[in-house]
């Protein structure tokens, strides 16, 4: 099984908690900005996650999902 973490830019306040949380450092602030002017996190090591959701409990604009997907075989 692997997990994709699905990030809504457009939700997000730049407060970093998701990268500070995860083990994996799976994430990473990217240099874009959002609608609101914030900078936002995307996914810098996505085969490390494993999906342990602590990104997605910590964010308090529910802007982080992880979906688990089948291994391409
Ligand atoms: S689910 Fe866990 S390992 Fe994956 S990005 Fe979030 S905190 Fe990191
Ligand atoms: S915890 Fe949520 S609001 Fe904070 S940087 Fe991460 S995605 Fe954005």
């Amino acid at each position: 099984m692997k997990f994709a973490v699905r990030i809504d830019s457009e939700r997000c306040k730049g407060c970093e908690l998701c990268i500070s949380v995860c083990p994996e450092k799976v994430l990473a602030m990217c240099g874009k900005l959002n609608a609101r002017g914030q900078h936002f996190p995307e996914v810098v090591k996505a085969e490390a996650c494993t999906g342990c959701a602590r990104c997605a409990v910590i964010c308090p604009d529910t802007a982080i999902r992880i979906d688990a997907e089948e291994d391409d075989r």
